[in-house]
C-alpha cells in the first residue's frame, strides 16, 4: 500500500459490507465494492469523485439531510456518475421510512426520465402524508431545490406531464400560498392547465381571479391578457389533444 492510499484512507471511513450489493469487501475498498462501481463503466476519475462524494455524504452530513444532500448534489453531475449516485440513492434508501429520504427519493425520480414519473409521484405523496415539515437545508443546491415553491413547482410540472391536470393545480396553488402571491407566472400556469381540461373552465378560472380583490396588479393585468387569449381559443373551439393517450 502506497503513501497516498494510507493518507487517502485518512478521515475516510470504511464499512465491512458494500452500501450497494450487501457482500463483504475486500481489503481496501470503502463504501461500495469495486465491482458494483464496475457496473456503470466508472473510469478512474470517476471512481474516485463517487467515492469522495459517498465520504462527504457519510461523514460531514447528518443522517437526516444526508440523502437530500446526495439527491440535490447529483443534479449537478453528469453521465455514469449521476447514474450511479442515483442508483445507489434508489437502491440504498428505498425502503427508508424517514420523510425527508422518501422526499430525496421522489426528487431524484422527478429528475430521472419521463418513464420514472409515476415513482416520483408515488413517492411525493407518500412524504405529503407525513407531516414533517422541511428542515433548513445547508447545502446550496440543497437549500434551493428543496425550497418548497420549487417542490410544489416541480411536481406540478410531474403531475401535469401525466395528465393528472386536477393535482397539478393543487400544487401550482400551494406555488401560489407560499409565495403570498406575488409571482403572476403561477397565475398564468393554472389557467394554462385548465385550457388543457376545458377552455371554459379556464375563462372562468380568470374571470374569478381578476374580481379577486386579494390579487396584485401585475397578476390582474397577466390575467387579463391570458383570458383575452382563452376567449379566442373558445371561439375557434380550441380543444387539447395529449400528445399519447394516457396509460
Ligand atoms: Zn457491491
Amino acid at each position: 500500500m502506497g503513501e497516498d492510499k494510507i493518507k487517502y484512507m485518512i478521515g475516510n471511513i470504511m464499512t465491512k459490507h458494500c452500501l450497494l450489493c450487501k457482500t463483504e469487501k475486500v481489503c481496501g475498498e470503502f463504501l461500495v465494492c469495486d465491482s458494483c462501481k464496475a457496473k456503470f463503466d466508472l473510469s478512474p476519475d470517476e471512481s474516485d469523485f463517487i467515492e469522495n462524494f459517498l465520504q462527504s455524504s457519510y461523514t460531514k452530513v447528518g443522517s437526516k439531510e444526508r440523502l437530500i444532500y446526495m439527491s440535490s448534489s447529483t443534479e449537478c453531475v453528469l453521465g455514469n456518475c449521476r447514474r450511479f449516485l442515483n442508483n445507489f440513492i434508489l437502491s440504498v434508501y428505498n425502503n427508508s421510512c424517514d420523510p425527508l429520504d422518501i422526499l430525496a427519493i421522489a426528487t431524484t425520480y422527478a429528475r430521472m426520465y419521463a418513464a420514472e414519473r409515476p415513482l416520483a409521484i408515488k413517492y411525493w405523496e407518500l412524504f405529503l402524508e407525513s407531516p414533517t415539515d422541511l428542515p433548513p437545508i445547508t447545502n446550496l443546491f440543497g437549500a434551493k431545490l428543496y425550497l418548497k415553491w420549487h417542490l410544489y413547482s416541480t411536481f406540478a410540472n410531474i403531475y401535469e406531464s401525466e395528465y393528472q391536470f386536477d393535482k397539478a393545480i393543487q400544487m401550482l396553488k400551494k406555488c401560489i400560498e407560499v409565495d403570498a402571491g406575488t409571482n403572476s407566472s403561477d397565475y398564468i400556469r393554472i389557467g394554462d392547465v385548465y385550457v388543457k381540461i376545458d377552455t371554459k373552465a379556464a375563462e372562468e378560472y380568470y374571470l374569478k381571479t381578476i374580481e379577486n380583490e386579494n390579487v396584485t396588479e401585475d397578476v390582474r393585468n397577466r390575467c387579463k391578457a391570458a383570458l383575452a387569449d382563452v376567449r379566442e381559443k373558445i371561439q375557434r373551439g380550441y380543444v387539447y389533444r395529449p400528445r399519447k393517450a394516457k396509460q
